[in-house]
């Protein structure tokens, strides 16, 4: 038995295999050049084996999404068997230049050929070819991807969040990770699963495959478990399922203090399992879903068509309950590769959340006019991210108008009554919170963002997170003024950041006058309860 120590981003507790997830190795510190021979036949192993996942994803997407989504996928499985393709690396590997090197150049060729071609559909078959010829190097490399079979205990130096959201979550029991932060979004993302993580653990090698607990309340690996360790843990589990079930007879019923204030208690998510976990766990709505998350999962830009049916999808699983959708927010941990971003030296102040969108209008667009359509399902609101001025959330509102008038031409129905919120996610945005709430219907804090910009603190820098204090009086300050300007204005205020589920702060913010917390969908039933025992 060894015990390994880390710091916890996710707590509870999880028993089964470690699934060592290791990223796609560089070629040249562990690929082995061999003859052209050998060299071919793990081309042919690679190509088959890229086949197969590509088939597995096409059903998927098609019981999933639908047919039309799933066609993507059938175009690089055409893509892969042609036979130019093949013959080129092919020839390539026979002239001795091992297999990753003759993907590549395949690559270069062929995603050359199509960009300079005139025809815009067939310009944009570049990246599809750049694609498959990736796919089939991160075969010949080694997994990229957690492809997890069986229920997991994922062991990672670190993951980023598209990492993360491409695993299969029914088969996901914890996350464990040599690096990260605890406000990065994958940790969050576990946050928002119910299930244990663990940041900054002193991990050794050679886990794949051994038996280990996660124990997200201690920070602690244990791996190869004695015994009665194991079964003081498998007690543990079972106590919590208890608990579990005690706190059943707190669904149905509105959130309240002792003194009669009542709050909205909302969930988070950043996808449609993470809805109906929320739905599961009787939150009174969504406070915060992460629509990036969408973009973050394929290879190319979601449909108009894709997006109308995922916020439609959970619209309909939150049965009338308002479901509070934020517009595409990547940037800084969340880089999307077919975006085309540049790299930049501080993406956390860089391009990214609203500033794309205002410049990238036909993207944007798209996404208004899936959700405006959308919107006749159940009740929308929607949510614009890291705002800093007046101007940006004026120009939001005209090119939504733009969009309505465009869907009115058309006759297309949308609601015309749908609210409209801001992020208060920098200190400019929390200032500036009298001038912001006249514009808009709410606002939402979202304290990861504000806590970074405030105390010049970068949230996925683990090196500095202690020099913080998530309770630092400018951060309560700027808080209480978002408050007050928002209820001068008639806004409704909520915390959809992480500080909303700990326990200090909701009473903080309830004292404050808070009217919505937005918290992950497995903590909705505990903090009902905390609630009800509150002044
Ligand atoms: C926040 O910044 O508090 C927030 C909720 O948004 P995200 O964590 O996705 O940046
Ligand atoms: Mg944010």
């Amino acid at each position: 038995m060894e015990v390994c120590q880390g710091q916890v981003a996710s707590r509870g507790i999880a028993i089964g295999k470690i699934f060592f997830f290791e990223e796609g190795a560089a070629k040249d510190e562990s690929y082995i050049l061999e003859t052209p021979q050998k060299e071919l036949d793990k081309f042919l192993i690679a190509h088959k084996e890229v086949i197969a996942q590509i088939e597995s994803l096409i059903l998927k997407t098609k019981d999933e999404i639908g047919e039309e989504e799933a066609f993507i996928f059938e175009a690089h499985k055409m893509m892969l068997q042609d036979l130019d393709l093949l013959d080129f690396i092919q020839e390539k590997i026979e002239q001795n230049y091992g297999a990753i090197s003759s993907i590549e150049m395949a690559r270069e060729y062929f995603s050359s050929i199509f960009s300079s071609m005139e025809d815009e559909y067939m310009q944009a078959r570049s990246t599809d070819v750049c694609d498959i010829c990736n796919q089939l190097i991160k075969n010949l490399c080694g997994s990229a991807q957690a492809d997890i079979q069986t229920p997991s205990i994922v062991v990672a130096k670190d993951l980023t969040p598209s990492q993360t959201l491409q695993m299969d979550k029914n088969n996901l029991l914890a996350f464990v990770t040599l690096e990260g932060s605890n406000s990065s979004h994958t940790a969050i993302l576990a946050r928002t699963m119910g299930i244990p993580a663990l940041i900054q653990t002193q991990i050794c090698e050679n886990l794949h495959g051994k038996i280990a607990i996660v124990d997200g309340n201690r920070g602690e690996l244990i791996i190869e478990p004695d015994q009665s360790i194991l079964q003081s843990y498998q007690d543990q589990i079972q106590q919590v399922q208890e608990t579990q079930k005690e706190l059943q007879k707190f669904k149905g019923k509105e959130t309240f203090t002792q003194s009669g204030q009542k709050i909205m208690l909302y969930a988070n998510a950043g996808n449609l399992d993470d809805v109906q976990r929320a739905k599961d766990n009787d939150a009174e709505g969504i406070g915060l879903l992460r629509s990036e998350f969408l973009y973050l999962q394929g290879n190319d830009f979601p449909s108009e068509e894709k997006q109308f049916a995922f916020y439609k999808q959970a619209l309909q699983i939150m049965e009338g309950k308002r479901v509070v959708i934020r517009t595409l927010d990547i940037g800084a941990d969340k880089q999307i590769d077919y975006f085309g971003l540049e790299k930049e030296e501080n993406p956390a102040l860089g391009y990214r959340g609203i500033r794309i969108c205002l410049e990238q209008e036909e993207i944007f667009k798209t996404q208004l006019r899936a959700l405006l359509r959308a919107s006749i399902y159940g009740k929308l609101a929607i949510m614009f991210p890291m705002i800093i001025s007046l101007d940006e959330i004026q120009k939001v509102k005209e090119i939504l108008n733009e969009v309505k008038q465009d869907l009115e031409s058309k006759q297309i129905d949308f609601n015309k009554e749908i609210e409209i919120g801001v992020m208060i996610e920098t200190p400019a945005a929390a200032l500036i919170a009298q001038d912001l709430a006249q514009e808009v219907d709410f606002l939402s804090i979202g304290t990861n963002d504000l806590t970074q910009y405030t105390l010049a603190l970068d949230r996925q820098n683990s090196r500095v997170a202690h020099f913080g204090d998530t309770y630092h009086p400018a951060l309560l300050r700027l808080i209480t003024m978002t408050i007050e300007a928002g209820h001068q204005y008639g806004c409704w205020i909520g915390v959809c950041g992480e500080l909303a589920q700990e326990e200090r702060a909701i009473k903080f913010l309830i004292e404050k006058g808070i009217d919505e917390l937005s918290i992950s969908p497995y903590c909705v039933l505990s903090i009902r309860q905390k609630i009800f025992n509150l002044f």
